[in-house]
């Protein structure tokens, strides 16, 4: 990974992409700079939230905003977009906040900067995208990845075929790549496959409790890769995607 240099309180990770780290939720924010256009990578929790993560984004450049993406539906990366008055959302189309919604995969060119967003399937949530800088070798992967904390399974996650988008994930980056986790600091892909590879084990250990017929609570009862609290959702989901009743 190259060294991060740090210019009005954003990090650099390659010549044209640049992150922030900001409270509440720790959350990680991207600010890709073209020379045309910038690209401005989840909003925050709040509409005035997004009005400082507006400012901010000035301090480093005067350009249009193209758009912003969210990485993902939760609060702590979508709730600033209205801050961005005439700004397009992108995102996935099963967000109700997204103005340019894709299925799959979508394309900006911001002068002298591709970037590509795209949805490498269900995982920490039914619409999670990437954003890869290309000449960067910079990957935005929103809560796909976590570096400040565990991985979050919400009641909305999908951790059968996490493991599954992790590998997309990896196949988008360059062994050098820097990849943006939703919240903390960036990592390398050493450290996704590591993630990955947590998130396989877990998967595979609810498939083996359900095949098992063992309740919910013996499963949990278990040890696991992750703390056994952090699971609930993660098992309880794994046994409605496996038809397996939730007992
Ligand atoms: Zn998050």
């Amino acid at each position: 990974m190259s060294i991060a240099l740090t210019s009005h309180g954003w990090t650099q990770l390659g010549p044209h992409s640049y992150a922030r780290r900001y409270e509440p939720y720790d959350v990680t924010i991207g600010l890709i700079v073209g020379s045309d256009a910038l690209l401005v990578v989840d909003s925050r929790a709040s509409v005035a939230e997004g009005e400082e993560l507006l400012a901010d984004v000035r301090t480093l450049s005067d350009k249009p905003i193209r758009g912003v993406v969210n990485t993902h539906r939760h609060v702590d990366h979508t709730q600033g977009n209205a801050a961005f008055k005439g700004v397009d959302a992108i995102g996935h189309e099963t967000l109700d906040e997204v103005a340019i919604g894709l299925s799959s995969a979508w394309s900006t060119d911001l002068g002298d900067c591709l970037v590509e967003v795209v949805h490498p399937g269900a995982a920490h949530t039914a619409g999670d995208v990437v954003v890869k800088v290309v000449p960067d070798r910079v990957a935005y992967v929103g809560d796909l990845v976590e570096e400040s904390g565990p991985p979050a399974y919400g009641d909305d996650s999908y951790p059968l075929e996490w493991g599954a988008a992790l590998d997309l994930v990896v196949g988008l980056c360059e062994p050098e790549a820097t990849v943006v986790p939703g919240h903390g600091d960036a990592v390398d892909r050493d450290f996704v496959q590591e993630q990955r590879q947590t998130i396989l084990d877990v998967a595979n250990q609810i498939r083996a409790a359900a095949a098992a017929g063992m309740t919910i609570e013996d499963a949990l009862a278990q040890k696991w890769p992750l703390e056994p609290s952090l699971l609930e959702h993660a098992v309880r989901r794994g046994y409605e995607q496996l038809g397996v009743p939730a007992t």
